[in-house]
């Protein structure tokens, strides 16, 4: 059998050692190398210490065909990821004018000299391809010593994102053996275990597929991921289990192409051209916040409401007092109330309310922690559902503002008429 093209990523920065910063870029190139069906056999991540970089690089050389490395490329003292790659290698160091003035330009159009200390950032490996960095100073670097092929890039997520895609991904088409195609079936109103008895048949029995189920904060996903020769054959034999699956799993599925449920409702109000408003209490805005980060959503969100106190619900909401008094402000009347009023108010198609415990403090028994009360409006009259989510505070919130957007998914969707394809 071929050997396998080996990778490795070196993340370097002692702040990545702290519980404060967490290493996310290899995150994104890991999954882009999966993408292409290459994969990461070792991760190391080295403080801004000279010696035991050195130790790293020299490590990670002898195990791997690849060595990404990154961060550590910025002017300051502490960076100097790119001296101790070129000794390690045993490699000069060349200034280069160009980068230097480009450099120089850059500190210019915003007025201001460039320091003296950047000047270390001009300096490339002998043989070197540079990658440029559009969006800061420290360039990337491809090198090729025949034993090993080296990325070098800069360590801010922003930065590095674009160099990897368009510098060194390319570099990369040739080692790929295999073609990976991935799909994701993301799922509501349904849990882990159920979905697991409801397709256990369907589990892919050839190895090139990769089924995985994930529990996530208000949603189930099911990852498929298949390997082939040929990039054609790897999407089929994902594509064939997603169909299968989603046929089996019905209108609980609510995404196969990534979009997340609020992106979902935002699609759906959009072609049948209807408007939302929100009425939130426990959500504290969660709902309408998550809503408006969707580009182009004022074509469909109306107007959001944080009505947190009693008084703000009666006021705003023209909720009669007495409703609050004889059922709680957490309650399924409150909550219609609440979607109904801000309807009304905003004059939108739909109007949800949300009403709810979302704790630590502040149970009954009768009412406890993480019960959480969800209405929608609309013309056709008003549907009202409780859950108790458990959880801390702001998984809570979330679960809540899930059920929310779920409740006007499957409403929006039962209404449309199914193609017949959906049925069997
Ligand atoms: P700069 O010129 O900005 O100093 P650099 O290449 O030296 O570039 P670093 O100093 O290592 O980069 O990191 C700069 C920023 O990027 C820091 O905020 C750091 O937390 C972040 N960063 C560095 N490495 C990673 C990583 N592996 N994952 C996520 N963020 C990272
Ligand atoms: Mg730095």
């Amino acid at each position: 059998m071929e050997k396998p093209f080996r990778i490795e990523i070196l993340a370097v920065g002692s702040e990545l050692l702290t519980p404060f910063f967490t290493d996310t870029n290899s995150l994104y190139l890991t999954e882009k190398l999966n993408d292409l069906g290459l994969d990461v056999s070792f991760k190391t991540i080295a403080g801004d210490d000279w010696d035991l970089l050195a130790t790293a690089a020299a490590d990670g050389l002898n195990r791997t065909d690849l060595l990404i490395v990154m961060g550590g490329l910025g002017p300051t003292r502490d960076d100097f990821t790119r001296e101790v790659l070129a000794a390690v290698l045993g490699i000069k160091l060349e200034f280069k004018r160009d980068i230097y003035r480009t450099m120089e330009k850059r500190f210019k159009v915003r007025g201001m000299e460039m320091p003296h200390i950047n000047k270390k950032q001009a300096y490339v490996f002998k043989g070197a391809d540079i990658l440029p960095n559009p969006n800061g100073t420290a360039c990337g670097q491809w090198l090729d010593t025949g034993a090993h092929k080296i990325a070098l890039l800069p360590g801010p997520p922003h930065e590095i994102k674009p160099m990897f895609d368009n510098f060194v991904l390319p570099r990369l088409a040739a080692y790929r053996t295999i073609s990976a195609s991935r799909l994701v079936l993301k799922i509501t109103g349904m849990t882990e275990s159920h979905i697991e008895t409801l397709i256990e048949d369907l589990y892919p029995k050839d190895e090139s597929v990769r089924l995985t189920i994930l529990a996530k904060p208000g949603q189930i996903e099911i990852h498929l991921t298949g390997k082939s020769k040929n990039a054609q054959k790897a999407e089929e034999k994902v594509q064939k289990i997603g169909d299968l699956i989603s046929r089996r799993l019905g209108e609980n599925v609510f995404s196969t192409g990534g979009e997340s449920l609020e992106e979902v409702v935002g699609t759906l109000l959009r072609v049948r051209k209807e408007t939302l408003a929100a009425a939130e209490s426990c959500t504290g805005g969660l709902l309408s916040h998550r809503l408006t980060n969707i580009p182009g959503s004022s074509d469909y969100f109306l107007m959001g409401a944080v009505t947190y106190s009693n008084s703000a619900k009666i006021a705003l909401l023209d909720i009669p007092a007495q409703l609050i008094e004889r059922h709680g402000a957490v309650s399924l009347p409150v909550a219609s109330a609440m979607a109904e009023g801000i309807r009304k108010t905003a004059g939108a198609d739909y109007g949800l309310g949300i009403t709810g415990i979302a704790g630590p403090g502040g149970g009954t028994t009768a009412k406890p922690v993480g019960l959480v009360c969800i209405a929608l409006a609309m013309s056709l009259g008003t549907e009202a559902e409780s859950r108790i989510f458990l959880g801390p505070r702001e998984k809570i919130k979330f679960q809540a503002s899930q059920k929310a957007l779920d409740m006007l998914r499957r409403r929006i969707q039962t209404s449309i008429p199914k193609d017949s394809k959906d049925t069997s």
